[in-house]
């Protein structure tokens, strides 16, 4: 029954789910893509801590897991090894898609299958949502913005991309899985939610992830030299993956579709962190400049008054503290890891 604004296929999903014989009336079920990876950890913790019914999906390509171990065994936790860029089929209420890497090192080392994770994987986890009537969060990137021209970057710009660089799998992959859940939610009436996230960092983050943060904690804590890019003034914003999965969670239990900015205001150029690091953790590490990567980004700062605005967000957690959390868990990492390769 598709009426002729679409939106039939909404309204008869919708009364599938709400009415489904075995539908649980005290939480949600709900799916979590990339689950095993740095943020979709972070966020499985937060939906069990709230006592949902949760899927973990993920390919384990960059995703570990350690980072969800701690729930096998629960009763409302379920992880399935499985590819976005296959169909797969559940009957879930809420789809947090997030399955993609997001480094650029991993997102590089075969970008034929970034694109396909952001578009099949994309269209899979939609044809889902439009099957079972679930809302879906897409989770894009600021990387959508391309070198902005417009800074601070808000949501309306149409951003600077080049479609066929390097970085082109992961930005153009992203626009595209953005596009897509526009058109599902135009065409089909499927209930969507889309953040573009800023650079975020924290525990978990893989060690030898090449980002820029991961990378330097990791170099102080072997006592090797901050390899800076290129002049080291390019710009980033940083925020801390707690203050990120509040937003997430906001965005998805709002009424709004977005696309939203999360990310914390708070503009470093590569410099200034490298001396955050230094100070915060050992001041006679020495910086070592390399030569710039293509298609670097100059400056990225999220312009955030709509998450501030309709979700009443905004982030907490300074670069300081949030770099203490992150260091005392690579530090823990690196000690067991030391310690179980000495065994
Ligand atoms: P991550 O690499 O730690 O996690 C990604 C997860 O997706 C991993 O567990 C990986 O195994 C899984 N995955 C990748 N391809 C898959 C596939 N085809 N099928 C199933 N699983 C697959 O990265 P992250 O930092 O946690 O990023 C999570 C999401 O947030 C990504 O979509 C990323 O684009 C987005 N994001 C992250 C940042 C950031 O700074 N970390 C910034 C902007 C956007
Ligand atoms: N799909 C899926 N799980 C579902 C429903 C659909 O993985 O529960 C996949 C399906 O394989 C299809 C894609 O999602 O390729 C898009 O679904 P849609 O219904 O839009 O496409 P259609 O089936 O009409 O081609
Ligand atoms: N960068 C750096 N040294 C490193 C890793 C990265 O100077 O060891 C720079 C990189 O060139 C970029 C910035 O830090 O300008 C952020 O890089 P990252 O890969 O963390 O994230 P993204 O480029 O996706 O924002």
């Amino acid at each position: 029954p598709q009426r002729p604004d679409g939106h039939g296929q909404d309204v008869l999903a919708t009364w599938r789910q709400r009415n489904a014989p075995n539908r649980p009336l005290t939480h949600l079920r709900v799916l979590v893509t990339g689950g095993a990876g740095f943020i979709g950890s972070h966020l499985v913790d937060r939906l069990m801590e709230e006592g949902h019914d949760v899927i973990l999906l993920d390919s384990l390509f960059t995703g570990t897991k350690t980072n969800f171990k701690k729930w096998l065994g629960h009763p409302n936790f379920e992880w399935v090894r499985h590819d976005v860029t296959e169909p797969y089929y559940a009957e879930v209420d809420r789809i947090y898609h997030l399955a993609c890497p997001a480094s650029p090192v991993h997102y590089k080392y075969n970008a034929i299958k970034t694109l396909k994770t952001n578009f099949l994987g994309t269209m899979n986890m939609l044809g889902l949502a439009k099957r079972t009537g679930a809302r879906f969060l897409l989770a894009s990137t600021s990387e959508v913005y391309g070198d902005p021209e417009v800074h601070p970057q808000v949501e309306e710009y149409f951003g600077n991309v080049n479609c066929i660089g390097v970085r082109s799998c992961y930005d153009e992959g992203k626009r595209a899985a953005e596009t897509m859940a526009f058109d599902y939610h135009r065409q089909h009436g499927v209930d969507i939610r889309v953040v573009r996230i800023f650079n975020t960092y924290g525990p978990r983050m893989v060690e030898n992830d090449g980002r820029v943060v991961s990378n330097f904690v990791g170099q102080a804590i072997k006592g090797e030299p901050l390899t800076i890019y290129g002049d080291g003034l390019q710009t980033r914003s940083f925020c801390y993956c707690g203050d990120l999965i509040e937003g997430i969670v906001r965005m998805m239990e709002s009424s709004h579709t977005g696309p939203f900015n999360l990310g914390n205001p708070g503009e470093f150029t590569m410099v200034e962190l490298a001396e955050h690091v230094r100070r915060l953790m050992n001041k006679d590490v020495e910086i070592k400049y390399l030569p710039a990567t293509p298609d670097d980004p100059m400056k990225r700062q999220p312009n955030i008054d709509k998450a501030m605005k309709y979700l009443d967000w905004e982030p907490k957690v300074s670069l300081e503290e949030g770099l203490k959390y992150m260091i005392e868990d690579f530090r823990t990492r690196i000690e067991a890891r030391n310690a179980a390769n000495a065994a």
